[in-house]
């Protein structure tokens, strides 16, 4: 057992980084025969330690694939909440990742998912399945669903088929606009797997000739900036206590995924400050933006630095990935319906919490 955790720390921190993953996104487990062992939410895959993991029964985690489906979707997330919560023996802080039914049921002892920009600029695009058939004939790949219960039972359902179609565990999920999976019954294998994925798709992106890198615009003038962060200050108070900045880029328009609306809101503010702009888009979405591209600078706002800071990294993610998916046929935003339902997710609310 020792064995098994200090491995999932080791591979929890080698896809800690910021080519894998941003803010609290992403979570690792592994797995014997009766014990599943889950990062919580709320904390960073780099910042784990042997120690976190939340420790589950898996047969107790099971039952949440047997119980009858509740029609209203509160319900059937609150019924997630309930099932897992029963399902934790000790150890760990905080509560188990909401995705952790998924990590119990792929085959593999250690589990890794990430939510890495290469692989985005793939699963946010529009021909995402197609390419994910012709590049990952291997990989499971899941459509978009509404993550927590829907995703949970979804991924249930075609890894089983998966299993009669293949005869073999899947080892690669690829899910639209939102990530990968990578299951595997060593540390080697998980390694392989990703470091597979991530070669090919370095290898489409150059043969499309799109930049890896972001693309950045020339910053304005360092009082023009200044000018900027003293309006939003006045302007939005306590919501932007915490402002930071960089050069300019292209900011997504829309939702890319459900990281991307948790910590950077679905919409950013697009163009020249003004105090009327600033109602306008109040009016229009309901909240203060947390990302703002101005010709000067883009500026990521929060009620801390902290909460700033990762507007920003998930708005430069969010336009990478923008970047990388005109490889594929440009990007592919969420609908309203999965906006919302990310918008109104009280489990992701608690994450975001926990980040700030
Ligand atoms: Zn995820």
């Amino acid at each position: 057992m020792a064995g098994l955790l200090e491995t999932i720390t080791e591979l929890s921190h080698e896809f800690g980084t910021a080519e894998y993953v941003q803010g609290g996104g992403g979570n690792t487990s592994c797995k014997n025969a009766d014990t599943l062992w889950v990062k919580p939410s709320g904390t960073t895959l780099a910042g784990l330690r042997a120690e976190t993991f939340v420790e589950m029964d898996r047969s107790r985690l099971g039952r949440l694939f047997q119980l009858a489906v509740p029609q209203d979707k509160a319900a059937r997330e609150s019924l997630v909440k309930e099932v897992m919560a029963a399902a934790v023996k000790s150890g760990g802080a905080g509560r188990p990742s909401v995705e952790a039914p998924l990590h119990d049921v792929l085959g593999g002892t250690y589990v890794v998912h990430t939510h890495p920009m290469l692989v985005n600029g793939l699963t946010c695009s529009r021909e995402a399945e197609a390419a994910c058939r012709r590049l990952f004939p291997d990989a499971l790949w899941v459509p978009y669903v509404d993550p927590g219960y829907t995703l949970c039972m979804d991924v249930h359902r075609r890894i089983q088929d998966y299993r009669i179609r293949e005869g073999r565990e899947p080892g690669l999920l690829l899910l639209e606009n939102h990530g990968v999976f990578v299951s595997g019954q060593t540390a080697q294998e998980v390694r392989e797997t990703y470091g597979r994925v991530m070669k090919a798709l370095r290898g489409q992106y150059a043969a499309a000739g799109v930049a890896m890198e972001l693309t950045l615009g020339q910053p304005g003038s360092a009082g023009a900036i200044e000018a900027i962060e003293v309006q939003l200050r006045s302007w939005l108070g306590t919501e932007a206590a915490g402002v930071v900045h960089s050069a300019p880029f292209k900011v997504a328009e829309g939702p890319l995924s459900p990281d991307h609306i948790v910590y950077s809101k679905s919409y950013s503010y697009n163009g020249p400050l003004t105090r009327e702009g600033l109602d306008v888009f109040r009016a229009r979405h309901g909240y203060s933006p947390r990302v703002l591209a101005t010709p000067a600078a883009v500026f990521g706002l929060g009620a801390s630095i902290k909460q700033a800071q990762l507007a920003l990294e998930l708005a430069r993610d969010g336009a990478l990935v923008l970047q990388l998916a005109e490889a594929f046929g440009g990007q592919r935003y969420l609908d309203g319906a999965a906006r919302e339902f990310i918008e109104n997710w009280e489990v992701e609310s608690y994450r975001s919490k926990q980040m700030a």
